[in-house]
């Protein structure tokens, strides 16, 4: 937690902060489970089925995740527990964007290779066909998953740099600038020149983009991935991008994160972030605040702010 947070957390309530910043282990979570009201977990806390079966009669009552992704506490179990859950949707939208644009603007400008090729002092000077990157201005961006953060990367895409807009999400979206709905993943893939992944994780979308879906993307596009690592099948994103069907791919999220396959560590097309997509120090204190917000009102008996 920030600072901010953690004094407030001291302050308000009575809490044991924990400083590692490894994810809570099996033992650590059982003790999570059994000794304590209120849990706020973040990403990589493994709640799955087995952790709540293994405390039968839990203490805890709610997880506050600290984070809008809650892929990685089992839903279905913690509630068949009597425990509920909250996430902190929102404060994370505008930084994750702007991580978004990042990531697109890096892979299409080789922003990362540029400056290896700097750092390294192996840089010959400017000449006119030196470094030739991909314009992004006024070309087709498909986004894939269209709630907070996906509709805050396409007003960037369409305000800022003129892009046509497509979308794919369950339902019809009016943002108020022009999109076209997306009927299909394929059709999309195929269609645009980067594909942006804004969708949560999870069962539901594991290995949405798998092999046929980056065989359909065009040999010139780009893939960012903002999303969880898990969406897209990351050995057949290597094998697209070693066979160039697609072009480069600009990631912060990994399938086995932290682990990021030596095979894309050394390719110069893909940018590569270490999960940045939150982390400033105001959004990592709002986003504090609103799980320390669920808890507050939890405690009083009143509705949570952001339940899951
Ligand atoms: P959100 O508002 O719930 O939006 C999710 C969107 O995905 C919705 O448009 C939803 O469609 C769509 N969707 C869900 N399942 C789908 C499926 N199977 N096929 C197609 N579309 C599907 O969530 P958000 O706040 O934008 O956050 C999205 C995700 O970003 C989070 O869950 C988290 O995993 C990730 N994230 C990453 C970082 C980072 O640090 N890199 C930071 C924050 C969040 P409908 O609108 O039609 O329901």
């Amino acid at each position: 937690m920030t600072a901010a947070v953690e004094a407030r957390a001291r302050a308000e309530f009575d809490a044991e902060i924990r400083q590692e910043t490894t994810p809570l282990t099996a033992e650590e979570r059982q003790r999570a489970l059994s000794e304590f009201d209120i849990v706020v977990p973040t990403l990589g806390d493994q709640f799955d089925a087995g952790s709540f079966a293994g405390v039968p009669v839990p203490r805890c009552k709610l997880l506050a995740n600290f984070g809008v992704g809650f892929n990685h506490i089992d839903i279905t179990a913690a509630k068949a527990s009597g425990i509920a859950v909250s996430n902190t949707p929102g404060a994370v939208t505008d930084a994750t964007a702007d991580i978004a644009m990042t990531l697109m603007l890096m892979t299409a400008r080789r922003a990362g290779e540029g400056e290896r090729l700097v750092r390294s002092g192996q840089w010959q000077g400017w000449h006119p066909t030196q470094m030739l990157g991909v314009h992004l201005t006024g070309k087709h961006v498909g986004i894939v998953g269209f709630g907070r953060i996906g509709e805050a990367i396409a007003r960037r895409c369409h305000f800022g740099f003129g892009m046509s807009v497509s979308y794919l999400a369950r339902s019809d979206k009016s943002p108020g600038f022009p999109v076209v709905r997306a009927e299909r993943l394929m059709a999309l893939a195929a269609a645009v020149d980067v594909l942006v992944l804004a969708v949560p994780g999870g069962a539901e979308t594991r290995h949405l983009i798998d092999k046929a879906v980056l065989e359909a993307m065009r040999p010139s596009s780009l893939l960012i991935n903002i999303a969880r690592g898990e969406v897209v099948d990351e050995a057949a994103l290597i094998a697209a991008l070693e066979a160039g069907t697609l072009a480069g791919a600009g990631l912060d999220v990994y399938e086995f994160e932290p682990k990021v396959p030596e095979a894309l560590s050394s390719m110069e097309q893909v940018t590569l972030l270490p999960h940045l997509g939150t982390a400033t120090e105001e959004v990592r204190s709002d986003m504090g605040h609103l799980a320390l917000d669920n808890v507050a009102a939890f405690l009083a008996r009143k509705p949570l702010l952001s339940p899951v």
